[in-house]
């Protein structure tokens, strides 16, 4: 199976993709994650990235596109993947589009968690609070830049996903368990 997870900072993208990954035997592609690791590792992509991160910008589609292409090509993503914070731009969407076509496999379902922004602001910083200093963007200014970002940029993928009758839209307000239950029920397995 081949799923996208979209929605805002917060949503629960994250702990839905590692349920998901569990029941259906696929890996969880998250370019955040990816990108985290380069940081921590110094690589010269981390020394690249780790500013924009930071600020709650979205780092350039030519990196993540790149990070994305290469990792569809590994053997576990043979079966299926489920793709966490990839797209966030309508570019990045064309060119997964583009991905997915020279591969002649297609996606399943774009599964949007919904939630509202008081609760998203609630959650992510206890999640600051929880993981210490994990993640340097998970701050109260910074998330409230990254939710512009996601209204800007990321929220036009709904619209587009949806003409392409691959939307299915969920309550993100919900208990975790009831999420799952709403995803797996929203892809008829
Ligand atoms: P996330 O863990 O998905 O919330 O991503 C954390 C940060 O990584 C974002 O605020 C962006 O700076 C960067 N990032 C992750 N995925 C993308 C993407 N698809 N496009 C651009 N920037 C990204």
């Amino acid at each position: 199976m081949r799923l996208i997870l979209l929605g805002p900072p917060g949503a629960g993208k994250g702990t839905q993709a590692k349920v998901l990954m569990d029941a259906y035997g696929i890996p969880q592609l998250s370019t955040g994650d990816i990108l985290r690791s380069a940081i921590a590792a110094q690589t010269p992509l981390g020394l690249e990235v780790k500013a924009i991160l930071d600020r709650g910008d979205l780092v350039s589609d030519d990196i993540v596109n790149g990070i994305i292409s290469e990792r569809l090509d590994a053997e576990d993503c043979k079966p299926g993947f489920i793709l966490d914070g990839f797209p966030r731009t309508i570019a990045q969407a064309e060119s997964l589009d583009r991905m997915l076509a020279d591969k002649g496999v297609s996606l399943d379902a774009v599964i949007e968690i919904k939630a509202e922004t008081d609760e998203l602001v609630k959650r992510v910083i206890n999640r600051a609070r929880e993981s210490g200093t994990a993640r340097g963007d998970d701050n109260e200014d910074v998330l409230r830049k990254r939710l512009g970002v996601y209204s800007e940029q990321t929220a036009p993928l709904v619209a587009y996903y949806a003409d392409k009758q691959l939307l299915r839209t969920v309550d993100g307000m919900a208990p975790v368990e009831q999420v799952t239950a709403a995803i797996k029920s929203a892809l008829g397995k």
